[in-house]
């Protein structure tokens, strides 16, 4: 049979096998007035990512077959859909420091002296000697790369030839280039896309349990989050969905996040936890961070979006704003010099209150971070608040007060304190330097003792002392 005619009975064979498929596609689900297509990108994407696990899944049972227990055997991995690199599934489930111990490490081979030959006699071994050699090339591959694998040559007494060393030398490094390459690719198109099949999927899930009725669009996106308007859906017996909603998503991209380590790693909330997080775990608990943060502002009554619900990386919470329109922030707005007074003691107010009720500080608190609406000042934007014992807190505290005071006294609020002046009213304490240096000092002196107490204590001050309450400014 030619191979062409064996090519056309496939062919029928297979047309014959699955009719329904082409069936399927005009089938109920597209209607006239439902042709909505902005989920079939997904929906391709999610059969795309079921059908590569399948193929490998098959590729790797094929593998095992033809090798049996050969010791020698061929690999299928170059031809793999999910590279290696490319598949991060396993991180989900493996911690960091779980692969820093390595059972299986063999031990250190032993080193030939300087002089070249060990032993004495009859039983000198030079550094030539093939067996010697050929271990210690085995060894060796220890240094490529982690993630090239060597198998289990290292465990076992294998002794590779110099020939054969420098090949796999080679190869290790090549993949090493691959797949450096590869990731850049991948950080790329995850900006561009915005978000990444996994993240899809959730939010497609919220849609899917009638949670929300539909996701309409992109509200921001920013280096560390991108922010979608939703209608609420369907109450369930515990919740209330609010009639709009906006959905924040954590990026998963880890490069943004490095910088941000200090917010979250002193803050002991979350000590514990996070020397043993993978970066995935990191950025999920950056989402619980700004939950929890926004729950307690929500209880002292601080105007703040109310959480819906928290999944993995991805914070639905209360929209601010209407009709799909997202408040304005207090930089794009223009406000009557009524109301710019009314917004700093609003602020004012709200500051004291993190400070005290909270035990917060915003932290990156600033006219991009304040929304305008109904009349009043929204805070967001508290992934990264902390509490004022946390190391830098009060340095943060500090930022916060100049951009605030800075912004006012622009606005022309004639009464806006001056951001040491506002530090202390926040904070209740009482630094009198008067210039900018001294008092940067003197909060880094307060900073230090702190430290120092937890060194002394094991633990930190509950607060830090001050002369009483802060005084409370009213209109
Ligand atoms: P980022 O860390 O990227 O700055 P934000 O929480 O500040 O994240 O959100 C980015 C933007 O998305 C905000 O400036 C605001 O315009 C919009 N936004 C965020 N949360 C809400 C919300 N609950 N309601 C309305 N708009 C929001
Ligand atoms: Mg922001």
């Amino acid at each position: 049979m030619s191979e062409q005619l064996a090519k056309e009975l496939q062919l029928e064979e297979e047309n014959a096998a699955f009719p329904e498929v082409v069936a399927a596609a005009e089938g109920p689900f597209i209607t006239g007035e439902n042709i909505d297509t902005s989920s079939d990108l997904m929906l391709a994407q999610m059969l795309q990512m079921e059908f590569d696990r399948e193929y490998d899944a098959q590729l790797r049972r094929e593998e095992k077959k033809i090798n049996g227990d050969s010791k020698v055997s061929i690999s299928f991995e170059n031809y793999r859909k999910v590279h290696p690199y490319d598949s991060d599934s396993s991180e989900d489930e493996v911690d960091w420091q779980d692969t820093r111990h390595d059972p299986y490490r063999a031990d250190k081979p032993t080193t030939t002296p300087k002089r070249g030959f060990i032993g004495k006699g009859k039983d000198i071994t030079t550094k030539h000697d093939e067996v010697v050699c050929g271990r210690k090339n085995t060894a060796r591959m220890e240094n490529f790369a982690p993630e090239f694998q060597v198998g289990d040559g290292i465990g076992m007494d294998l002794k590779l030839s110099n020939q054969v060393f420098n090949a796999l030398k080679q190869h290790a490094y090549s993949e090493e280039r691959r797949s450096a390459r590869l990731h850049e690719k991948k950080e790329h198109s995850t900006a561009e896309k915005a978000v990444d099949p996994k993240t899809r999927l959730l939010l497609y899930k919220m849609v899917n349990s009638g949670m929300l009725e539909t996701i309409t669009g992109c509200i921001s996106t920013g280096k560390e989050s991108v922010v979608f308007h939703a209608y609420g859906g369907n109450a369930t017996e515990d919740k209330v969905i609010p009639p709009e909603c906006a959905i924040k998503v954590f990026k998963t991209t880890l490069n943004e996040f490095k910088n941000r380590d200090k917010y979250i790693k002193d803050d002991y909330r979350f000590k514990d936890r996070f020397s043993k997080l993978n970066p995935r775990k990191i950025i999920r608990m950056w989402a619980e961070k700004e939950m929890h943060n926004l729950t307690r502002m929500q209880d002292a009554g601080i105007p703040c979006p109310q959480v819906v619900i928290l999944k993995k990386h991805v914070l639905v919470m209360s929209f601010i704003g209407q009709d799909q329109v997202p408040a304005p922030k207090l930089k794009d707005v223009t406000l009557s010099s009524e109301d710019m007074k009314k917004a700093y003691y609003q602020i004012l107010n709200m500051m004291q209150q993190l400070y005290r009720e909270c035990n917060l500080v915003h932290a990156d608190l600033s006219e991009y971070n304040m929304l305008w609406h109904d009349g009043k000042v929204w805070l967001i934007d508290v992934s990264q608040s902390v509490e004022p014992t946390h190391p830098h807190g009060l340095e943060f505290l500090f930022r916060d007060c100049r951009n605030v005071s800075q912004f006012f006294q622009k606005g022309g609020v004639a009464e806006a304190l001056n951001e040491r002046e506002l530090f202390n009213a926040v904070s209740g304490l009482n630094i009198t330097a008067d210039n900018e240096v001294d008092f940067q000092a003197e909060i880094e002196a307060l900073e230090k003792m702190n430290e120092d107490h937890v060194q002394n204590h094991g633990k930190k001050l509950s607060t830090f002392s001050s002369d009483g309450d802060p005084p409370i400014y009213d209109e």
